[in-house]
């Protein structure tokens, strides 16, 4: 799904949370609104794309887009770590453990 459309869909679902009588449908368009906010704010953090307009209004699913962005970026971290760990002659040498640099 293209950004643009992943934005729109977002931004739909929550609306349609809102208007929505029983609480547990409600409260399903809610997670799908902010789980598609939070996938735009991983993809963001790799294309360097800007908050969409569509998003940026409502506080829950900016929110969640920079959460996105933040978890895309502790990813990156994590496997610059490992792959650092793994280029590491003493990580993991027999014992199962990172040396005492990497641990
Ligand atoms: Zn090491």
């Amino acid at each position: 799904m293209k950004a643009f459309q992943k934005a729109v869909e977002a931004r739909c679902a929550l609306a349609l949370s809102r208007l929505l009588a029983d609480p547990d449908d409600a409260e399903l368009e809610e997670l799908r609104a902010g789980c598609l906010a939070h996938s735009l704010g991983w993809d963001a953090f790799h294309t360097g794309a800007a908050i969409s307009p569509l998003l940026s209004g409502e506080d829950i699913l900016r929110q969640e887009w920079e959460s996105g962005r933040m978890d895309a970026r502790a990813q990156v971290r994590l496997d610059e770590a490992l792959e650092e760990m793994n280029a590491c002659p003493t990580c993991f040498s027999g014992s199962g453990d990172p040396c005492h640099f990497h641990g």
